[in-house]
Parts: structure tokens; C-alpha cells; sequence
């Protein structure tokens, strides 16, 4: 187990480390002088108390725990140097909810937490299990973090279902993503196992990873839909569960 250090010791070894050392261009890239001064921002507030180890390195952020007040969090940094982003502009544009950002990478991206903390919102009051969105601040989002001690809960991917639960499992999905649709109008837009967690108590799925989420006014909002659908089935099918796309599709959109 990592030890949870205070973010403002932290936050001064990351400057030192900074200026000597560019073995640690990643640290770097994920934690620029504007961020860090965004997570003292966050730990000012009583919100973090401290960083701790890193949970995952993405392909535009790093996800960290955090100690909070009085239980673990989960914080999502996208990083500003990120060079996938480019992507990020066909989600955002196309969303009315986003017609004023300016188009600077920055500013797209800081749109793109905003967007990702709504989206957890929005799921939330539809009934979807996701965690619970904390704070957000340019480029970072607090969360709740879904695990156990210091270890988050397994992606779909990693844990699997059992057999006997595997139907179970499914539906709860189907109706996840018909309930972001119906009442929350909302596509995930990114549906998987990877986007999946398994809370090990319930044996039910979490949804994460939503900050590519889009409202059914996106011009690809179908097109996202009907790819979360397929990913879902496809994975299912290998636990023997046989669904038609195009059923589920026209069974969500019915509603
Ligand atoms: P992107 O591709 O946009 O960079 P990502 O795939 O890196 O995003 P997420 O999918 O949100 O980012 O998170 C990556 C991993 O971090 C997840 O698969 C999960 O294991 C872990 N994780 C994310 N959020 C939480 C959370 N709230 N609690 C516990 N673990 C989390
Ligand atoms: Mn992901």
C-alpha cells in the first residue's frame, strides 16, 4: 500500500522534481503548474485532503485516490497536453449545452470536465449507478471513488460475471442505458467492460467515464447509441445471452 502523502508537501517535491528530473515527463504531463495550483485550490477547500497512488493513466487522463474529509475519493485529471483532444470537439460541438465554449484546446477541455460532472449528475437523478461527482474545477474532477480501501472496484472487463448472474447483469445495463436515454437524454457514447465497474457487494454494474456522454440532440447521439448497444451484446454474448441490437435499440427509443 502507497502512502497517502499531503498534497502541499506533495505539490512542492512535484516542483523540485520538476526542475531536476525529465525522467518524469509523465508527472509532468499530468500535473502542469496550472493543475497543481487547481488541486491546492481543491485541498483549500477541505474538499482532498491529500493525493494518493495513481489508479489508472488514460489516453486523456489520469484518474488518482484522494483522501477526502472522511472516506477515499477518486480524482480525474485530464491532462491540458493531452493530444488526443481533437477528438474531444466532435462530442462537444453538436452539444447545445456547450454553444458558447471557446474553441481553445484549454478551454475544450475544461468544457469536457464541466460536461463530464453534469453527465454523472444527470445519471444519477435518472437511477443510474455512477459515482457521485464531488467538485469540478478547470480540468479535474473530484468523484466518488468505487472501491475498497485503497483498490477500485474491478472493470467488467477484469471481473466478469458468473454464469447464474449473467442475465441479471445484462438487464440492469440494458436499463441503465434506457433510463440515461428516456430520462436523462443522454447517450454514454462509450459504453464497454472497460467503461463497467462491478460493485463485488451487489453483484451490479457501475457506470464510469462519461465525459464523452452526449444529449439525444447530438447529431451522432444515435449512432452513439446503437454502438453501446452492440459492445454490450457483443461482450454477453460469450456468457450465452442472445439479444438483437436492433430489438434493444428500437425498445429504448420506443419509450
Ligand atoms: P479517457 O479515455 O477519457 O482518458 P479513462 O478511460 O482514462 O478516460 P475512466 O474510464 O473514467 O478514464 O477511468 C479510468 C479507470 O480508473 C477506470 O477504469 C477505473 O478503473 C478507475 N476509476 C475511474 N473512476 C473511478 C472511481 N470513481 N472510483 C474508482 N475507480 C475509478
Ligand atoms: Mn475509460
Amino acid at each position: 500500500t502507497r502512502k497517502v502523502e499531503r498534497i502541499d508537501t506533495q505539490v512542492d517535491e512535484m516542483r523540485v522534481r520538476r526542475k531536476d528530473s525529465n525522467a518524469l515527463k509523465v508527472i509532468e504531463n499530468v500535473f502542469d503548474d496550472a493543475t497543481l495550483k487547481t488541486l491546492y485550490t481543491i485541498s483549500n477547500k477541505g474538499i482532498i485532503k491529500a493525493l494518493g497512488g495513481s489508479i489508472s493513466t488514460g489516453k486523456e487522463a489520469n484518474v488518482f485516490l484522494a483522501e477526502g474529509e472522511d472516506r477515499n475519493l477518486a480524482v480525474k485529471i485530464y491532462r491540458i497536453s493531452s493530444s488526443t483532444f481533437n477528438s474531444m470537439e466532435e462530442y462537444i460541438l453538436g452539444d447545445p449545452r456547450f454553444r458558447n465554449v471557446r474553441h481553445s484546446k484549454r478551454d475544450i477541455i475544461f468544457a469536457w470536465t464541466k460536461k463530464e460532472h453534469r453527465n454523472l449528475e444527470r445519471a444519477i437523478e435518472a437511477g443510474v449507478k455512477v459515482p457521485v461527482p464531488i467538485i469540478s474545477e478547470r480540468n479535474v474532477l473530484v468523484m466518488e471513488f468505487m472501491g475498497e480501501g485503497e483498490r477500485s472496484y474491478p472493470q467488467l472487463k477484469e471481473a466478469g460475471v458468473n454464469k447464474e448472474n449473467a442475465r441479471a447483469f445484462f438487464d440492469t445495463i440494458s436499463k441503465y442505458i434506457e433510463l440515461l436515454y428516456t430520462k436523462a437524454n443522454l447517450v454514454h457514447g462509450d459504453l464497454s467492460e472497460y467503461n463497467i465497474l462491478v460493485d463485488p457487494h451487489t453483484q451490479e454494474p457501475i457506470f464510469i467515464d462519461m465525459g464523452q456522454s452526449v444529449t439525444l440532440e447530438h447529431p451522432k447521439s444515435q449512432e452513439f447509441l446503437r454502438r453501446d448497444i452492440e459492445n454490450i451484446i457483443r461482450y454477453f454474448k460469450k456468457y450465452g445471452i442472445d439479444a438483437d441490437p436492433e430489438k434493444l435499440y428500437s425498445t429504448i427509443r420506443e419509450i
